[in-house]
């Protein structure tokens, strides 16, 4: 899988200065890096029974849809506030400089279903934290956290605490 790690660019300085920015546009734009990506993400849970796959607008939709299809899963959106048309749970997280929120629908998920909760990339952990305690609002089953890149010099996995944190390439 070291072979992915290629199609990932570095930039320097976005959004803005002093944050060296992973683009994985480069890894999207190859069929051979999308499909290997997606299939490694999956690799970790493919006998975990996992019922439905969640993920936060808008990266985590790129994977999450072939995961949900790969796994046999189906897919719950996660979204920023003014997007979805029916009843929602939401959590409010801090930012750097102010917050933010998520939602989900109260029927997205259902008590005790077996959940895998899915990002291209695992920074400080908030956007992740957020999606946990939604579907912890959900009474779901989270089976784990599966993201492409872990920034592990952020520790953001300490905030994901007890879940299964997997990710397919790590930098320091
Ligand atoms: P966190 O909430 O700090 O863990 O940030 C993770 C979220 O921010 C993910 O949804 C990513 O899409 C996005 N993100 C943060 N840093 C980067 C980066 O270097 N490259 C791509 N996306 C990033």
């Amino acid at each position: 899988m070291e072979s992915l790690r290629q199609y990932v660019r570095d930039i320097p300085d976005f959004p803005k200065p002093g944050i060296l920015f992973r683009d994985i546009t480069p890894m999207l734009a190859n069929p051979e890096a999308l499909t290997a990506a997606v299939d490694a993400m999956a690799v970790p849970f493919v006998d975990a029974g996992v019922e439905v796959i969640a993920a936060a607008e808008a990266r985590g939709f790129i994977f999450a849809a072939p995961l949900a299809m790969k796994l046999n899963a189906g897919f719950v959106p996660i979204r920023k506030p003014g997007k979805l048309p029916f009843d929602m749970h939401s959590f409010a997280y801090e930012l750097e400089y102010g917050t933010d929120e998520l939602q989900i629908h109260v029927d997205g998920v259902k008590k005790g279903q077996r959940v895998l909760l899915v990002d291209d990339l695992l920074a400080t952990g908030g956007t992740m934290e957020a999606c946990c305690r939604l579907l912890e609002k959900c009474d779901a089953e989270i089976v784990g956290c599966s993201f492409l890149i872990h920034l592990e010099v952020l520790g953001g996995a300490a905030r994901l605490s007890p879940y299964q944190v997997q990710s397919v390439l790590t930098y320091g």
